[in-house]
């Protein structure tokens, strides 16, 4: 008897293998255990093309809407895949639409399995790692100088009043220049989705900046960050989470030397380049999961991976592929269950719980893909194929 989950969840599709890996989830792994209703939108590069990137944004109002989202990872196109798909122009990020629609935060967490030991081997507890998804370099302006002239910074104030205007550089020949932004809101919605998501994990918050160069600009994330750690001191307290601010490069040596089990939050551009360190520490970048939480309570979740588009060439040409669904699995568990929670439904819960045990228990169980046999111990005699895994998880899932 399949189980009921109440509401909808909105679901993303993607592209490359990550598309093929998603449709063997839904269709060995959820749609066979769940009645589920399932708002789906494609975000596959094509449809995107087609729709004007219009799917995208009906997506993020859907998420806004129903609540809870699940999605499959999708190419953020370059010069390259305007060539390979044939685009009308280079569509953003999918990602970067949705994370501003929400204004949301990202976290990464790695799954831990007993049997793949970490590559630093202090490494014992999860490194959680929560990024500011919104400006800075990904919302920058930017323009490649091809002779002498000036920079500047100019902000106009909107009510009239004087302009003011910061010299960037003097050029005397050629180069680069780039502005990028933050709003205070966004900050300070970071700093509280952080405190949110510490406060139920249990976890030290650790917060890492670069504000001795950046004055400025760094100096006023690390002030808005410690005043709504100061408003939140009571509830920080009685759950015994320490706060600590470092500097962004003694933040990264420490955390070489720790245990784990501190939420980092980062900024956007670190949380980014920090989390696939971490993910790949902690074996394989398909052990990473990802949720984007907004202020107000929306989850969206997905794997940390891309789209491992060099496995679906393989599978293009009518090789085999091991490709590891598990953080995509997850990202599948964490929606449902996520909704589950909301919907006051624990069996829903509890399904996600036994779907992830399972997981967990086919690769202890010695039964993996490549990319986890390589580091396992000890070392599986063969690794499973892509579908293989996700056979073995619906089997063992059947059984449970
Ligand atoms: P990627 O898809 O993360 O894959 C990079 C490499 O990491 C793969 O070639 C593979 O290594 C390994 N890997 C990643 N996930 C794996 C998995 N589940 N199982 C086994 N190995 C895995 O990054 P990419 O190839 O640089 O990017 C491909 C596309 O994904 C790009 O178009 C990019 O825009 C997009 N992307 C999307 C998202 C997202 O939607 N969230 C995130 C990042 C990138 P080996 O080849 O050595 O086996
Ligand atoms: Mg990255």
């Amino acid at each position: 008897m399949p189980i009921t989950v109440k509401n909808p969840i909105v679901e993303m599709d993607g592209d490359e293998m990550t598309r093929i890996i998603w449709k063997m989830i839904k269709d060995k792994l959820i749609l066979p255990h769940l009645t589920i209703d399932l708002k789906y939108f494609d975000l596959g590069m094509k449809h995107r093309d087609d729709t004007d990137d219009k799917v995208t944004f009906e997506a993020t109002e859907a998420i806004k809407q129903y609540g809870v989202g699940v999605k499959c990872a999708t190419i953020t196109p370059n010069a390259a895949r305007v060539k390979e798909y044939n685009l009308k122009k280079q569509w953003p990020s999918p990602n970067a639409t949705i994370r501003s629609g929400l204004d949301g935060t990202v976290f990464r967490k790695p799954i831990i399995v007993r049997n793949i030991p970490p590559a630093v081997r202090s490494w014992t507890k999860p490194i959680m790692i929560g990024r500011h998804a919104y400006g800075d370099i990904y919302k920058n302006s930017e323009l490649v100088v091809d002779g002498p002239g000036k920079a500047e910074i100019v902000f106009t104030p909107a009510g009239g009043g004087t302009p003011r205007t910061v010299p960037i550089h003097d050029f005397k020949g050629p180069g680069v220049v780039m502005g990028m932004h933050n709003t205070e809101s966004s900050i300070r919605s970071f700093a509280k989705a952080c405190i949110q998501y510490a406060l139920a994990e249990k976890t030290d918050i650790w917060f890492g900046a670069k504000d001795t160069i950046s004055k400025q600009y760094h100096g006023r994330f690390r002030d808005i960050f410690a005043e709504e750690i100061a408003t939140a001191k009571a509830d920080l307290e009685r759950a015994g989470i320490q706060y600590r601010y470092m500097l962004i490069d003694d933040a990264v040596a420490q955390i070489m030397k720790a245990s784990g089990g501190m939420l980092w939050a980062c900024m956007n551009y670190d949380g980014d380049v920090m989390s696939d360190m971490v993910a790949s520490g902690f074996g394989s970048l398909g052990l990473m999961t990802s949720v984007l939480v907004s202020p107000d309570g929306k989850y969206e979740f997905e794997a940390a991976h891309g789209t491992v588009m060099r496995h679906y060439y393989e599978h293009l040409k009518g090789n085999p592929t091991s490709t590891n669904s598990v953080a995509s699995i997850f990202a599948w568990t964490g929606a449902i269950a996520r909704r589950g929670t909301l919907d006051g439904t624990p069996e829903v819960v509890e399904f996600c719980r036994r779907l992830e045990s399972v997981v967990l228990k086919t690769i202890e169980g010695g039964v993996m893909t490549k990319d986890l046999a390589a580091i396992a111990e000890p070392r599986p005699g063969s690794h499973a194929l892509t579908e293989e895994f996700i056979d073995a998880v619906a089997k063992g899932l059947a059984a449970s």
